[in-house]
Protein backbone atom coordinates (compact mmCIF):
# COMPACT_ATOMS: atom_id res chain seq x y z
CA UNK A 1 0.00 0.00 0.00
CA UNK A 2 0.96 3.54 -0.45
CA UNK A 3 2.68 5.83 2.38
CA UNK A 4 0.51 8.94 1.43
CA UNK A 5 -3.09 9.27 2.22
CA UNK A 6 -5.19 11.84 0.49
CA UNK A 7 -9.00 12.76 0.84
CA UNK A 8 -10.18 14.59 -2.73
CA UNK A 9 -13.53 13.59 -2.31
CA UNK A 10 -15.10 16.63 -0.09
CA UNK A 11 -17.57 17.10 -3.24
CA UNK A 12 -18.98 13.49 -1.16
CA UNK A 13 -18.57 13.95 2.42
CA UNK A 14 -15.88 15.48 4.54
CA UNK A 15 -14.43 15.24 8.06
CA UNK A 16 -15.88 15.88 10.72
CA UNK A 17 -13.86 18.71 12.22
CA UNK A 18 -12.04 18.77 15.74
CA UNK A 19 -14.02 21.75 16.58
CA UNK A 20 -17.28 20.42 15.40
CA UNK A 21 -16.60 17.57 17.20
CA UNK A 22 -15.74 19.77 20.45
CA UNK A 23 -19.66 21.44 20.06
CA UNK A 24 -21.16 18.58 19.77
CA UNK A 25 -19.69 16.62 22.80
CA UNK A 26 -21.69 17.82 25.56
CA UNK A 27 -24.96 16.85 23.57
CA UNK A 28 -24.13 13.50 23.18
CA UNK A 29 -23.48 12.96 26.48
CA UNK A 30 -24.05 15.04 29.58
CA UNK A 31 -26.66 17.76 28.31
CA UNK A 32 -28.82 14.70 26.77
CA UNK A 33 -32.11 16.84 27.11
CA UNK A 34 -35.40 16.76 24.41
CA UNK A 35 -35.80 20.65 23.76
CA UNK A 36 -39.46 19.98 24.20
CA UNK A 37 -39.30 19.17 27.90
CA UNK A 38 -39.48 21.87 30.58
CA UNK A 39 -36.90 21.52 33.45
CA UNK A 40 -33.69 22.93 32.91
CA UNK A 41 -31.92 19.85 31.16
CA UNK A 42 -34.94 20.01 28.47
CA UNK A 43 -34.52 24.00 28.32
CA UNK A 44 -30.61 23.71 28.01
CA UNK A 45 -31.08 21.29 25.08
CA UNK A 46 -33.81 23.97 23.20
CA UNK A 47 -31.05 27.12 24.16
CA UNK A 48 -28.63 24.99 21.69
CA UNK A 49 -31.00 24.54 19.07
CA UNK A 50 -32.00 28.58 18.63
CA UNK A 51 -28.47 29.46 19.92
CA UNK A 52 -27.37 27.46 16.91
CA UNK A 53 -30.32 28.63 14.61
CA UNK A 54 -29.19 32.37 15.59
CA UNK A 55 -25.52 31.74 14.56
CA UNK A 56 -26.11 30.23 11.19
CA UNK A 57 -28.62 33.15 10.22
CA UNK A 58 -26.11 35.49 10.98
CA UNK A 59 -23.35 34.21 9.10
CA UNK A 60 -25.93 33.77 6.11
CA UNK A 61 -27.11 36.89 6.77
CA UNK A 62 -31.12 35.80 6.84
CA UNK A 63 -33.34 35.75 10.05
CA UNK A 64 -33.09 32.97 12.42
CA UNK A 65 -37.11 31.69 11.91
CA UNK A 66 -36.27 31.62 8.37
CA UNK A 67 -33.51 28.45 9.41
CA UNK A 68 -35.52 25.01 9.28
CA UNK A 69 -33.15 21.76 10.27
CA UNK A 70 -33.83 19.07 8.27
CA UNK A 71 -32.14 15.85 7.72
CA UNK A 72 -29.59 17.39 4.93
CA UNK A 73 -29.26 17.80 1.70
CA UNK A 74 -31.73 15.77 0.28
CA UNK A 75 -34.67 16.17 2.69
CA UNK A 76 -33.98 19.80 2.20
CA UNK A 77 -34.72 19.54 -1.55
CA UNK A 78 -37.59 17.64 -1.74
CA UNK A 79 -39.41 20.12 0.87
CA UNK A 80 -38.81 22.87 -0.73
CA UNK A 81 -39.67 21.05 -4.07
CA UNK A 82 -42.87 19.14 -3.29
CA UNK A 83 -43.88 21.86 -0.93
CA UNK A 84 -43.42 24.55 -3.57
CA UNK A 85 -45.85 22.46 -6.15
CA UNK A 86 -48.47 21.35 -3.77
CA UNK A 87 -49.17 25.20 -3.24
CA UNK A 88 -49.07 26.51 -6.78
CA UNK A 89 -51.19 23.54 -7.54
CA UNK A 90 -53.63 25.55 -5.61
CA UNK A 91 -53.18 28.62 -7.39
CA UNK A 92 -53.33 26.42 -11.33
CA UNK A 93 -50.14 26.71 -11.68
CA UNK A 94 -48.42 23.17 -12.79
CA UNK A 95 -45.12 24.18 -14.87
CA UNK A 96 -41.83 24.03 -12.91
CA UNK A 97 -38.25 25.13 -13.99
CA UNK A 98 -35.11 23.49 -13.60
CA UNK A 99 -31.94 22.57 -15.15
CA UNK A 100 -30.62 18.77 -16.71
CA UNK A 101 -27.81 18.65 -13.98
CA UNK A 102 -29.08 18.95 -10.95
CA UNK A 103 -28.53 16.58 -7.75
CA UNK A 104 -30.89 13.24 -7.98
CA UNK A 105 -32.88 14.91 -4.70
CA UNK A 106 -34.13 17.90 -7.19
CA UNK A 107 -34.14 15.98 -10.45
CA UNK A 108 -36.09 12.79 -8.72
CA UNK A 109 -38.47 14.81 -7.01
CA UNK A 110 -39.19 16.69 -10.30
CA UNK A 111 -39.81 13.31 -11.72
CA UNK A 112 -42.35 11.99 -9.14
CA UNK A 113 -43.68 15.26 -9.66
CA UNK A 114 -44.29 14.45 -13.43
CA UNK A 115 -46.40 11.47 -12.62
CA UNK A 116 -48.32 13.83 -10.28
CA UNK A 117 -49.57 15.89 -13.43
CA UNK A 118 -46.72 18.69 -12.94
CA UNK A 119 -44.64 20.01 -16.17
CA UNK A 120 -40.80 20.13 -16.18
CA UNK A 121 -38.75 22.27 -18.23
CA UNK A 122 -35.26 20.68 -18.08
CA UNK A 123 -32.80 23.52 -19.10
CA UNK A 124 -30.03 22.36 -21.18
CA UNK A 125 -26.61 23.25 -19.70
CA UNK A 126 -24.60 23.00 -22.82
CA UNK A 127 -21.05 22.25 -23.30
CA UNK A 128 -19.47 24.37 -20.29
CA UNK A 129 -22.80 23.35 -17.49
CA UNK A 130 -23.49 26.63 -17.41
CA UNK A 131 -27.01 28.37 -17.68
CA UNK A 132 -28.00 31.77 -17.95
CA UNK A 133 -30.74 34.26 -16.11
CA UNK A 134 -32.19 34.78 -19.73
CA UNK A 135 -32.46 30.95 -20.15
CA UNK A 136 -34.44 31.11 -16.92
CA UNK A 137 -36.67 34.02 -18.13
CA UNK A 138 -37.59 32.38 -21.57
CA UNK A 139 -39.11 29.13 -20.24
CA UNK A 140 -40.95 31.27 -17.62
CA UNK A 141 -44.79 30.75 -18.52
CA UNK A 142 -48.05 31.99 -17.49
CA UNK A 143 -48.46 28.74 -15.12
CA UNK A 144 -44.67 28.49 -13.80
CA UNK A 145 -44.80 28.45 -10.08
CA UNK A 146 -41.42 27.23 -9.12
CA UNK A 147 -37.92 27.38 -10.88
CA UNK A 148 -34.82 25.50 -8.41
CA UNK A 149 -31.37 25.70 -9.91
CA UNK A 150 -28.25 24.74 -8.21
CA UNK A 151 -25.76 27.07 -7.03
CA UNK A 152 -23.27 25.02 -7.69
CA UNK A 153 -22.78 21.58 -9.82
CA UNK A 154 -21.40 18.92 -7.35
CA UNK A 155 -20.01 17.25 -10.26
CA UNK A 156 -18.17 19.48 -12.76
CA UNK A 157 -18.45 22.27 -10.10
CA UNK A 158 -20.21 25.20 -12.30
CA UNK A 159 -21.20 28.35 -10.30
CA UNK A 160 -24.54 29.50 -11.64
CA UNK A 161 -25.85 32.84 -11.58
CA UNK A 162 -27.81 32.21 -8.74
CA UNK A 163 -28.43 36.40 -8.05
CA UNK A 164 -29.52 37.00 -11.67
CA UNK A 165 -31.90 34.19 -11.87
CA UNK A 166 -33.32 35.25 -8.75
CA UNK A 167 -33.66 38.82 -9.47
CA UNK A 168 -35.73 37.40 -12.90
CA UNK A 169 -37.79 35.27 -10.92
CA UNK A 170 -38.85 37.89 -8.43
CA UNK A 171 -39.79 40.15 -11.27
CA UNK A 172 -42.26 36.99 -12.80
CA UNK A 173 -43.68 36.41 -9.33
CA UNK A 174 -42.22 33.04 -9.26
CA UNK A 175 -41.11 31.12 -6.29
CA UNK A 176 -37.29 30.41 -6.52
CA UNK A 177 -35.19 27.85 -5.13
CA UNK A 178 -31.49 27.41 -4.83
CA UNK A 179 -29.75 24.12 -3.86
CA UNK A 180 -26.71 25.25 -2.25
CA UNK A 181 -25.53 22.51 -0.88
CA UNK A 182 -21.93 22.69 -2.59
CA UNK A 183 -21.82 26.41 -2.46
CA UNK A 184 -22.17 26.91 1.35
CA UNK A 185 -18.48 27.76 2.56
CA UNK A 186 -17.43 28.16 -1.21
CA UNK A 187 -19.14 31.26 -2.27
CA UNK A 188 -19.81 34.28 -0.03
CA UNK A 189 -23.44 34.19 0.40
CA UNK A 190 -25.54 36.64 1.59
CA UNK A 191 -29.42 35.42 1.91
CA UNK A 192 -30.93 38.71 2.01
CA UNK A 193 -29.20 39.90 -0.63
CA UNK A 194 -29.37 37.07 -2.80
CA UNK A 195 -32.86 37.52 -3.08
CA UNK A 196 -33.96 33.76 -3.08
CA UNK A 197 -37.07 31.99 -1.67
CA UNK A 198 -35.68 28.80 -0.20
CA UNK A 199 -32.26 27.90 0.15
CA UNK A 200 -30.75 23.84 0.93
CA UNK A 201 -27.58 23.37 2.32
CA UNK A 202 -26.14 19.95 4.03
CA UNK A 203 -23.88 19.87 6.82
CA UNK A 204 -21.52 16.75 5.96
CA UNK A 205 -20.06 18.76 2.91
CA UNK A 206 -18.99 21.43 4.85
CA UNK A 207 -17.49 19.07 8.33
CA UNK A 208 -20.32 18.61 9.80
CA UNK A 209 -21.76 15.29 10.41
CA UNK A 210 -24.08 13.34 7.88
CA UNK A 211 -27.65 13.76 8.43
CA UNK A 212 -28.14 17.57 9.37
CA UNK A 213 -28.67 20.68 7.19
CA UNK A 214 -31.32 23.24 6.38
CA UNK A 215 -33.64 24.61 4.49
CA UNK A 216 -34.10 28.42 4.38
CA UNK A 217 -37.67 29.38 3.75
CA UNK A 218 -38.19 33.20 3.16
CA UNK A 219 -40.51 34.88 5.79
CA UNK A 220 -43.77 35.59 4.57
CA UNK A 221 -43.36 31.82 1.68
CA UNK A 222 -45.43 29.11 3.94
CA UNK A 223 -44.64 25.89 2.55
CA UNK A 224 -46.71 22.68 3.87
CA UNK A 225 -45.23 19.93 6.02
CA UNK A 226 -43.08 17.45 4.28
CA UNK A 227 -43.12 15.43 8.02
CA UNK A 228 -46.04 15.83 10.57
CA UNK A 229 -45.92 15.09 13.89
CA UNK A 230 -44.49 17.02 16.97
CA UNK A 231 -44.61 20.64 16.93
CA UNK A 232 -41.08 21.38 16.42
CA UNK A 233 -39.47 23.96 13.99
CA UNK A 234 -42.09 26.34 14.19
CA UNK A 235 -44.97 23.25 13.75
CA UNK A 236 -43.30 22.95 10.42
CA UNK A 237 -40.81 20.08 10.46
CA UNK A 238 -41.78 17.36 12.93
CA UNK A 239 -39.82 15.24 15.80
CA UNK A 240 -37.12 15.52 18.08
CA UNK A 241 -34.61 17.93 17.52
CA UNK A 242 -30.95 16.34 16.30
CA UNK A 243 -29.50 18.88 19.08
CA UNK A 244 -25.91 17.55 18.48
CA UNK A 245 -25.69 17.80 14.84
CA UNK A 246 -27.47 21.02 15.18
CA UNK A 247 -24.97 22.43 17.43
CA UNK A 248 -22.22 21.04 15.20
CA UNK A 249 -23.63 22.49 12.01
CA UNK A 250 -23.30 25.86 13.43
CA UNK A 251 -19.64 25.69 14.06
CA UNK A 252 -19.24 24.14 10.79
CA UNK A 253 -21.16 26.60 9.01
CA UNK A 254 -19.01 29.80 10.95
CA UNK A 255 -15.72 27.94 10.07
CA UNK A 256 -16.51 27.45 6.64
CA UNK A 257 -17.77 31.02 5.70
CA UNK A 258 -15.01 32.32 8.02
CA UNK A 259 -12.55 33.07 5.38
CA UNK A 260 -13.92 32.38 2.19
CA UNK A 261 -11.69 34.71 -0.13
CA UNK A 262 -8.53 33.68 1.51
CA UNK A 263 -9.44 29.72 1.32
CA UNK A 264 -10.99 30.48 -2.73
CA UNK A 265 -7.21 32.27 -3.38
CA UNK A 266 -5.15 29.11 -1.52
CA UNK A 267 -7.41 26.32 -3.11
CA UNK A 268 -7.74 27.74 -6.62
CA UNK A 269 -4.02 27.79 -7.02
CA UNK A 270 -3.33 24.58 -6.11
CA UNK A 271 -6.51 23.30 -7.96
CA UNK A 272 -5.27 25.48 -11.16
CA UNK A 273 -2.11 23.61 -11.11
CA UNK A 274 -3.37 20.04 -11.34
CA UNK A 275 -5.58 20.60 -14.19
CA UNK A 276 -2.91 22.33 -16.17
CA UNK A 277 -0.33 19.68 -15.39
CA UNK A 278 -2.84 17.09 -15.76
CA UNK A 279 -3.75 18.21 -19.48
CA UNK A 280 -0.19 18.99 -20.00
CA UNK A 281 1.62 15.44 -19.36
CA UNK A 282 -1.46 13.28 -20.59
CA UNK A 283 -3.21 13.53 -24.17
CA UNK A 284 -6.86 12.62 -24.89
CA UNK A 285 -8.11 14.40 -21.87
CA UNK A 286 -10.46 17.26 -21.19
CA UNK A 287 -11.84 19.84 -18.09
CA UNK A 288 -15.59 19.04 -17.75
CA UNK A 289 -17.35 22.42 -16.52
CA UNK A 290 -16.23 26.26 -16.84
CA UNK A 291 -12.67 26.90 -16.73
CA UNK A 292 -13.40 30.08 -14.43
CA UNK A 293 -16.76 29.51 -13.04
CA UNK A 294 -15.37 26.66 -11.29
CA UNK A 295 -15.69 26.01 -7.46
CA UNK A 296 -12.06 26.45 -5.94
CA UNK A 297 -11.75 22.68 -4.68
CA UNK A 298 -13.09 21.23 -7.69
CA UNK A 299 -11.23 18.97 -10.77
CA UNK A 300 -13.17 17.04 -13.16
CA UNK A 301 -11.07 15.52 -16.42
CA UNK A 302 -12.27 13.10 -18.89
CA UNK A 303 -9.75 10.50 -20.01
CA UNK A 304 -10.81 8.50 -23.68
CA UNK A 305 -9.52 4.72 -23.17
CA UNK A 306 -10.14 4.83 -19.26
CA UNK A 307 -12.44 3.20 -17.27
CA UNK A 308 -13.57 5.53 -14.79
CA UNK A 309 -13.70 2.51 -12.30
CA UNK A 310 -10.17 0.94 -12.68
CA UNK A 311 -8.99 4.69 -12.21
CA UNK A 312 -10.29 5.07 -8.82
CA UNK A 313 -9.22 1.59 -7.92
CA UNK A 314 -5.89 2.22 -8.96
CA UNK A 315 -5.97 5.98 -6.98
CA UNK A 316 -7.06 4.33 -4.10
CA UNK A 317 -3.75 1.69 -4.20
CA UNK A 318 -1.69 5.23 -4.48
CA UNK A 319 -3.58 6.58 -1.48
CA UNK A 320 -6.20 8.57 -3.15
CA UNK A 321 -9.73 9.01 -2.93
CA UNK A 322 -11.71 10.60 -5.25
CA UNK A 323 -14.69 9.68 -7.51
CA UNK A 324 -15.81 9.25 -10.99
CA UNK A 325 -19.25 11.00 -12.33
CA UNK A 326 -20.99 11.31 -9.13
CA UNK A 327 -21.17 9.05 -5.93
CA UNK A 328 -24.83 8.40 -6.10
CA UNK A 329 -24.45 6.83 -9.80
CA UNK A 330 -21.27 4.72 -9.24
CA UNK A 331 -21.78 1.03 -8.83
CA UNK A 332 -24.49 1.29 -12.21
CA UNK A 333 -22.30 1.59 -15.70
CA UNK A 334 -24.86 4.38 -16.51
CA UNK A 335 -22.38 7.34 -17.29
CA UNK A 336 -23.32 10.53 -14.73
CA UNK A 337 -26.28 12.31 -16.45
CA UNK A 338 -24.10 15.50 -15.46
CA UNK A 339 -21.58 14.13 -17.88
CA UNK A 340 -23.99 13.18 -20.18
CA UNK A 341 -25.80 16.69 -20.04
CA UNK A 342 -22.75 18.29 -21.52
CA UNK A 343 -23.44 16.67 -24.77
CA UNK A 344 -20.04 14.54 -23.61
CA UNK A 345 -20.54 11.14 -25.79
CA UNK A 346 -20.17 7.94 -23.06
CA UNK A 347 -17.30 6.95 -24.21
CA UNK A 348 -15.77 10.35 -22.94
CA UNK A 349 -17.83 9.93 -20.04
CA UNK A 350 -17.15 6.76 -18.95
CA UNK A 351 -13.80 8.06 -17.86
CA UNK A 352 -14.15 10.98 -16.02
CA UNK A 353 -12.72 11.84 -13.03
CA UNK A 354 -13.54 14.22 -9.99
CA UNK A 355 -11.59 15.37 -7.60
CA UNK A 356 -12.67 17.83 -4.88
CA UNK A 357 -9.69 19.00 -2.94
CA UNK A 358 -10.26 21.06 0.49
CA UNK A 359 -7.73 22.24 3.06
CA UNK A 360 -5.62 21.51 4.43
CA UNK A 361 -4.15 19.46 1.27
CA UNK A 362 -0.74 21.68 0.13
CA UNK A 363 1.03 21.86 -3.39
CA UNK A 364 2.85 19.16 -2.40
CA UNK A 365 -0.50 17.04 -2.41
CA UNK A 366 -1.00 18.40 -5.69
CA UNK A 367 2.24 17.14 -7.43
CA UNK A 368 1.71 13.81 -5.94
CA UNK A 369 -1.67 13.55 -7.26
CA UNK A 370 -0.51 14.76 -10.62
CA UNK A 371 2.41 12.18 -10.46
CA UNK A 372 -0.09 9.03 -10.13
CA UNK A 373 -3.27 10.02 -12.15
CA UNK A 374 -0.46 10.31 -14.93
CA UNK A 375 1.24 6.77 -14.61
CA UNK A 376 -2.26 5.05 -13.75
CA UNK A 377 -3.97 6.48 -16.51
CA UNK A 378 -1.16 5.34 -18.98
CA UNK A 379 -1.19 1.72 -17.30
CA UNK A 380 -4.91 1.20 -17.99
CA UNK A 381 -4.67 2.65 -21.84
CA UNK A 382 -1.55 0.38 -22.04
CA UNK A 383 -4.23 -2.53 -21.92
CA UNK A 384 -7.36 -0.69 -23.48
CA UNK A 385 -8.36 -2.10 -26.32
CA UNK A 386 -9.88 1.15 -27.48
CA UNK A 387 -6.76 3.08 -26.41
CA UNK A 388 -5.22 0.73 -29.19
CA UNK A 389 -7.44 1.84 -31.35
CA UNK A 390 -7.39 5.48 -30.75
CA UNK A 391 -2.77 4.99 -31.46
CA UNK A 392 -3.50 3.34 -34.84
CA UNK A 393 -5.95 5.59 -36.50
CA UNK A 394 -8.89 3.21 -36.66
CA UNK A 395 -12.49 4.78 -37.78
CA UNK A 396 -15.21 6.09 -35.80
CA UNK A 397 -12.97 7.24 -33.27
CA UNK A 398 -13.03 11.01 -34.83
CA UNK A 399 -16.33 11.54 -33.01
CA UNK A 400 -15.06 10.78 -29.66
CA UNK A 401 -11.69 12.48 -30.48
CA UNK A 402 -13.32 15.87 -31.02
CA UNK A 403 -14.24 16.08 -27.41
CA UNK A 404 -10.60 15.98 -25.91
CA UNK A 405 -6.64 17.26 -26.56
CA UNK A 406 -5.17 15.80 -29.27
CA UNK A 407 -2.91 12.68 -29.43
CA UNK A 408 0.73 13.56 -30.81
CA UNK A 409 2.30 10.50 -32.21
C1 LIG B 1 -24.62 16.09 -1.32
C2 LIG B 1 -25.62 16.89 -2.08
C3 LIG B 1 -26.99 16.80 -1.79
C4 LIG B 1 -27.54 15.83 -0.78
O1 LIG B 1 -27.28 16.20 0.53
P1 LIG B 1 -27.44 15.07 1.69
O2 LIG B 1 -27.23 15.85 2.94
O3 LIG B 1 -26.39 14.06 1.43
O4 LIG B 1 -28.83 14.55 1.57
C5 LIG B 1 -27.85 17.59 -2.50
N1 LIG B 1 -27.39 18.44 -3.45
C6 LIG B 1 -26.09 18.56 -3.75
C7 LIG B 1 -25.66 19.53 -4.79
C8 LIG B 1 -25.16 17.78 -3.08
O5 LIG B 1 -23.87 17.88 -3.40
Amino acid sequence: MSERFIYADNSATTQVSESVLQEMMPYLTTAYGNPSSIYKLGRDAGHAVENARERIAAVMDCKPKEIYFTSGGSEADNWAIKGAAEKMAQKGKKHIITTAFEHHAVLHTCAELEKQGFEVTYLPVGEKGLISAEDVKNAIREDTGLVTVMYANNEIGTILPIPEIASVCREKGVLFHTDAVQAVGNVPISIKELGVDMLSMSGHKIHAQKGIGFLYIRSGVTLPNLIHGGAQERNRRAGTENVPAIAGLAKAVEEACADIPGKSVRLTAIRDHIIDEILARVPAARLNGDREKRLPGNINISFVGVEGESLLLMLDMNGICASSGSACTSGSLDPSHVLLSLGLPHEVAHGSLRLSIAEPITMEDGDYIIEKVEQVVRRIRDMSPMWEDILKGRNGMEKIMKFVSPVNL
